[in-house]
């Protein structure tokens, strides 16, 4: 479905990021990964990607919270991919503590790597998008870009301006065949959320088994985790011509979060 397309994926060398990147590969799509990580653990990681579905897997290690590299990273993945097609801002960090006890720095630095990121790599990305008169930017939000949780602020503030950010991008592509629409995820078991499961165990002095059902019981009807693959297969149609006229939505998959 996407043969000849290229798609960035920031913070794709992890979790949420790698399954949409690895559902974008299984379509035939060239993509640039980014993230940190071990240099062998991503050299095996494309390795990997390009044998098992035959496509071009690059690798741009930019820290997304330098608005240079992010910038270098859109030059390097048109030189060494031929274009940017689609962007799937995806890349984010989280820390949890109430707003008295918050540091400075790690308010600066969500909203760097979860807000501002996402508006350079936009901005970066929609020349060439221009020119082909088509292209894809979907933003991984949150739950928490559409409803708060407290001890959250930084993570909820950004989340909720990264719903916000895409309206604006919509609305300055609309009919320009460039769309632009937000995924606002559940829990999702991944590295990040693996953390709060952990001090979860630890304060409750519960085993990470019972944390994990805690943890989704306090916000998730389902009480089951949403899967990188299942976000992978929404961008995926939000990559086809079905979704041509889809763009400002902000959509939840979230096991019933924001139903409640
Ligand atoms: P993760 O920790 O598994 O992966 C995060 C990725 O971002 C990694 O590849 C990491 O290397 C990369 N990254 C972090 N800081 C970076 C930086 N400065 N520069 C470049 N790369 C950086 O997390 P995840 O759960 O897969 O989260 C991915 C996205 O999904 C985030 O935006 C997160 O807010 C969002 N999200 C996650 C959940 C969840 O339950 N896991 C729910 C809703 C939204």
């Amino acid at each position: 479905m996407l043969k000849g397309k290229v798609a960035i994926v920031t913070g794709s060398t992890s979790g949420i990021g790698l399954g949409i990147a690895e559902v974008l590969a299984s379509q035939h799509c060239d993509v640039m990964l980014n993230g940190f990580g071990d240099e062998k653990m991503i050299a095996a990681l494309q390795a990997r990607l390009q044998r098992q579905y035959k496509v071009k897997i690059g690798y741009h290690g930019a820290d997304m919270a330098q608005p240079d590299e992010i910038h270098a990273m859109v030059k390097a993945t048109r030189r060494e991919l031929g274009s940017v097609d689609i962007l799937v801002n995806n890349a984010g960090i989280q820390h949890v503590a109430p707003i008295e006890e918050f540091p400075r720095a790690k308010w600066d630095a969500i909203v760097a790597v979860n807000l501002s990121a996402p508006f350079h790599a936009t901005q970066a990305a929609i020349p060439h998008m221009r020119k082909k008169k088509w292209g894809r930017i979907i933003n991984i939000a949150s739950a928490h870009g559409l409803v708060a949780s407290r001890h959250k602020s930084a993570y909820v503030a950004a989340k909720h301006g990264l719903v916000g950010l895409t309206k604006v991008t919509a609305l300055e592509m609309a009919g320009s065949g460039i769309t632009c629409n937000a995924i606002c995820p559940g829990w999702v078991l991944t590295p990040l959320v693996q953390k709060q499961v952990d001090e979860r165990a630890h304060e409750k002095r519960i085993k990470a088994k019972e944390a994990e059902l805690d943890l989704l019981a306090e916000k998730q009807p389902s009480q089951q985790f949403v899967t990188p693959e299942q976000i992978g297969k929404l961008v995926l149609f939000l990559c086809s011509s079905g979704a041509d006229q889809m763009t400002g939505s902000s959509l939840a998959m979230d096991g019933g979060w924001t139903a409640q």
